[in-house]
């Protein structure tokens, strides 16, 4: 009697237009997967190298997680020590609220 019912379901699930499910992976810029100090060969991080240790710093001013610069375990320690270290100095702001005030 009712054989053709099943049909009727299946006609608007045509083409969808736009599916809200777009890649939301590109909150971090993934850096190379390879430590940056292993490959210049640099045993020990220069702590009088601010442009260098600013690029492992977040906008708040601190020390960016491994898994976002790449830095292997042994770096990742030389790392924090160097920019602890010109932090002291100077050469580094603890948090950069001391440059937005100042600026
Ligand atoms: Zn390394």
């Amino acid at each position: 009697m009712n054989a053709d019912t099943s049909e009727t379901t299946q006609a608007q699930n045509g083409p969808t237009t736009s599916e809200p499910r777009q890649e939301q992976r590109r909150r971090f810029r993934r850096r190379s997967r390879v430590c940056y100090f292993c490959t210049e060969n640099i045993s020990q991080v220069d702590y009088k190298d601010a442009e260098l240790l600013r690029r492992y710093l977040t906008e708040q001013g601190k020390i960016k997680p491994r898994r976002q610069t790449g830095t292997c375990a042994k770096h990742q320690r030389s790392l924090a020590r160097a920019i602890k270290r010109a932090r002291h100095l100077a050469l580094l702001p603890f948090t950069y609220e001391h440059i937005r005030k100042s600026q």
